[in-house]
């Protein structure tokens, strides 16, 4: 229960009477020993000596204190004093994970902590810090600060070396009189990565869906226009026209799948997935797709339980891209083999699935970058097979949700394997 004002008095005021009788407690008791001594030896009566033992406490409360005394109570008052006023600037400097540098009313540093050093390289007393920051917005932002009565300024600073990085920096006065003033960095390079991966997204997506629409929009003119009395081309351009809607639709459900896959990425998934089932059901739904490329698929599966945790119909997506993948890409190798089976290559317990085929593969140079968003390594050829582009993407974003990884092995001329790394629980 929180204490009253009276309360917290009181115990302050108890707390103060004992520390004044613990400082006098030798002169109190031999005082005491004193008064007692006369009464057992010289005979003074109980009521005069209880009324001295009395006087004698209160003149102990009221005595004036000994500068030991003083020395003792003001030692004990800075034990008691708030932690944050024996904190040192340096400590609070340090404790900062951002750059921090401290410099003083003539310019020169006074003290930078551990990651403005790791940032920039070496800055020691008394280097100016007009020295060190040499490009404008640092120079105009210091001489704001130190000529502006330290109101706080803001710039944003690019280190190029040894990488590009992107800072906001605060410069502003530390208190008031002091003659410090302190640059604080707030590294904003994430954040405007994030920021340009957005924007690129955006224009892909967006150019994605306006070539088909710029598509159908011609057609329609024209079937309103030139092409209005005739039948044939009438039949040609509606084809062409469905066609279009067709990779427009497949284009919106990719980029919904996106969304609703990374507005939750760390739900863990959680019920017993069959993959043999599972992958099974993948190879009976594009059975058309394989008998229309002319690829036979093949099956090479462990005995045994294959069973992981997860969510049956994002993996059924998952194996159900790379075999349509298999099957478009590595149409010319003739086959797709399927194959599961347990390792503890990787060390840890895992179950894989390869999705195997014997096309022209994948050059060395695209394979890390497949997984991106509209990343193809032909165009032309991904949307002859009425590809997204976004297939991988989804396939990389529903294996980090089930804790799995996804690995691509390829050689020019002799095919690509794409193996789901299970962990086995
Ligand atoms: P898309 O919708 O274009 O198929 P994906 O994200 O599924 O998009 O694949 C990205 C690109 O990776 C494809 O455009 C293709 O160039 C390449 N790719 C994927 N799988 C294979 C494969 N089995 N063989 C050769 N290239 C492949």
């Amino acid at each position: 229960m929180a204490e009253t004002s009276t309360q917290t008095r009181t115990r302050r005021t108890a707390k103060l009477t004992a520390g004044r009788l613990y400082q006098n407690r030798w002169m109190l008791a031999a005082a005491i020993l004193a008064v007692l001594a006369v009464r057992l030896f010289g005979g003074a009566s109980g009521g005069f000596t209880a009324a001295t033992i009395v006087a004698l406490v209160l003149v102990a409360l009221i005595a004036p204190r000994t500068p030991a005394a003083r020395r003792m109570a003001e030692a004990s008052a800075r034990v008691e004093r708030s932690p944050l006023d024996r904190l040192s600037g340096e400590k609070l400097a340090a404790a900062v994970a951002e750059p921090l540098i401290i410099f003083g009313r003539d310019g020169t540093v006074v003290h930078a902590n551990e990651a403005a050093e790791t940032a920039f390289g070496a800055i020691r007393p008394p280097l100016p810090v007009l020295l060190k920051f040499r490009a404008p917005e640092m120079q105009a932002l210091i001489e704001a600060v130190l000529g502006g009565e330290g109101t706080a300024q803001t710039a944003d600073y690019v280190e190029r070396v040894p990488f590009e990085r992107v800072y906001r920096v605060t410069a502003s006065a530390v208190g008031r009189g002091t003659g410090l003033f302190v640059l604080a960095f707030k590294d904003q390079s994430e954040a405007r990565r994030i920021d340009r991966m957005r924007a690129d997204f955006i224009a892909n997506a967006s150019h994605e869906l306006r070539t088909p629409l710029a598509s159908i929009a011609g057609f329609v003119e024209t079937l309103r226009g030139p092409a209005r009395n005739d039948p044939n081309a009438r039949d040609q351009f509606l084809q062409i026209m469905q066609n279009q809607t067709g990779r427009m639709a497949r284009l919106i459900d990719d980029l919904l799948s996106l969304s609703r896959l990374e507005m939750k990425p760390y739900l863990k998934p959680g019920v017993r997935v069959d993959l043999r089932q599972t992958v099974e059901a993948v190879i009976d739904s594009l059975a058309p797709l394989a008998a229309g490329t002319g690829v036979v698929i093949e099956r090479d599966f462990a005995e045994g339980p294959l069973e992981v945790h997860g969510d049956r119909d994002e993996l059924f997506q998952v194996f159900q891209n790379l075999l349509e993948n298999a099957c478009k890409y590595g149409q010319s190798g003739g086959r797709v083999v399927m194959s599961m089976r347990r390792s503890t290559e990787g060390g840890e317990p895992e179950i894989e699935v390869t999705v195997r085929d014997f096309g022209p593969g994948i050059p060395d140079e695209h394979i890390p970058r497949v997984t991106e968003r509209f990343y193809r390594v032909d165009v032309e050829t991904s949307r002859a097979h009425k590809g997204t582009g976004l297939g991988l993407s989804i396939v990389k974003h529903i294996l980090t949700r089930h804790g799995a990884r996804l690995s691509i092995r390829s050689k020019l001329g002799e095919g690509s394997a794409f193996t789901v790394h299970f962990p086995v629980a």
